[in-house]
C-alpha cells in the first residue's frame, strides 16, 4: 500500500533521513521504534510532504507520490495525527471535526461520519460547541484521532499518541488504533511506548541517527534481545 524506497530527508546541513525504505500492506499495523532524534517524526512528515525527500520513492496505491503537495496527498485518503495533537484550540470541537474532512466534496459523508465520531466518541458530542483548547490531554489526543478520521482515510499515520497520557486513557488510544485497523485502516504507528506499540502492530521497525537498522514481524522484535534491553526496558 505505502512503500518507501531509500528515502533521504534533510534539515539545512542535517542529513536527517539516511536512506529509510519500509513499507505499509493493507490491514496492518506497522509500528516505527526508536530513540528521540532517530527520525521517526521526519519520517512520517516525509510522507505528507511536510518535509521534502531530496532522494528516494514514495508510492502510495501504485501511485508515485514523492513530489505531490501535502493537500493532494491527504485527498488520496493518508492521514495524519501529529505528534503533540496540533488540535485547534481556539475552534470548537465541531469546528475541529469539520477541519478533518476540508478536502471532501460528499457532504452527505461527511454529516454521516460527523455523526458516527459523536456516537463513538460521546465525550466530543456532549462538548461539540466548546473550545478545543478547553478539553484535557486525552480528550484532545481523541479529538485530534476523529478529526483524522473525518477523511475517511485509507491509513493512518500517529505520531506518539500516547505522549504525556495518564496509563488509562493511552489503553483507551491504543483500543481506538486497534479498532480503526479492524474497520479496514491501515496504520503506521510511531510511538515511545515500544511494548504497548509492539503488542498492538503486526510488524516494525527499528529507526537509529536516521537509519533502519531492524525490521521484523511483532513477535519477533518483542522477543529480541537488542529490542528488549534499548526499548522494552525490563518489561
Ligand atoms: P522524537 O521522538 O524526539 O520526536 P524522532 O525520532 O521523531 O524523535 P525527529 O524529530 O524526526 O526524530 O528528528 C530527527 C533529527 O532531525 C534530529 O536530529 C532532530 O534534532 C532533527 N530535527 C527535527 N526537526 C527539525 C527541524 N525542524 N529543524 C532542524 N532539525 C530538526
Amino acid at each position: 500500500m505505502l512503500t518507501l524506497e531509500d528515502i533521504h530527508t534533510y534539515y539545512g546541513n542535517l542529513h536527517a533521513l539516511q536512506g529509510i525504505s519500509l513499507s505499509v500492506n493493507e490491514g496492518e499495523i506497522v509500528c516505527l521504534l526508536g530513540a528521540n532524534g532517530a527520525g521517526k517524526t521526519t519520517t512520517l512528515m516525509s510522507i505528507c510532504a511536510i518535509n521534502r525527500v531530496k532522494k528516494g520513492k514514495i508510492s502510495y496505491l501504485g501511485r508515485d507520490i514523492t513530489k505531490m503537495a501535502t493537500d493532494r496527498i491527504v485527498k488520496t485518503g493518508i492521514s495524519h495525527v501529529p505528534e503533540g495533537r496540533r488540535i485547534f484550540r481556539e475552534l470548537t470541537i465541531h469546528e475541529n471535526l469539520m477541519m478533518g474532512a476540508f478536502t471532501r466534496k460528499d457532504k452527505k459523508g461527511v454529516q454521516k461520519d460527523l455523526k458516527r465520531m459523536y456516537d463513538h466518541f460521546p465525550v466530543l458530542y456532549d462538548r461539540r460547541q466548546q473550545y478545543g483548547g478547553t478539553l484535557s490531554g486525552g480528550e484532545q489526543q481523541i479529538l485530534a484521532i476523529a478529526r483524522g478520521l473525518m477523511l475517511r482515510p485509507k491509513l493512518m499515520l500517529f505520531d506518539e499518541p500516547s505522549l504525556g497520557l495518564a496509563p488509562k486513557i493511552i489503553a483507551q488510544v491504543f483500543d481506538i488504533i486497534k479498532e480503526i485497523n479492524q474497520s479496514g485502516t491501515a496504520v503506521l504507528l510511531v510511538e515511545q511506548n515500544a511494548n504497548a506499540a509492539l503488542k498492538l502492530a503486526h510488524r516494525g521497525y527499528v529507526m537509529e541517527s536516521g537509519k533502519i537498522v531492524l525490521e521484523d514481524s511483532s513477535y519477533n522484535l518483542l522477543h529480541n534481545e537488542q529490542v528488549k534491553k534499548a526499548y522494552l526496558g525490563a518489561e
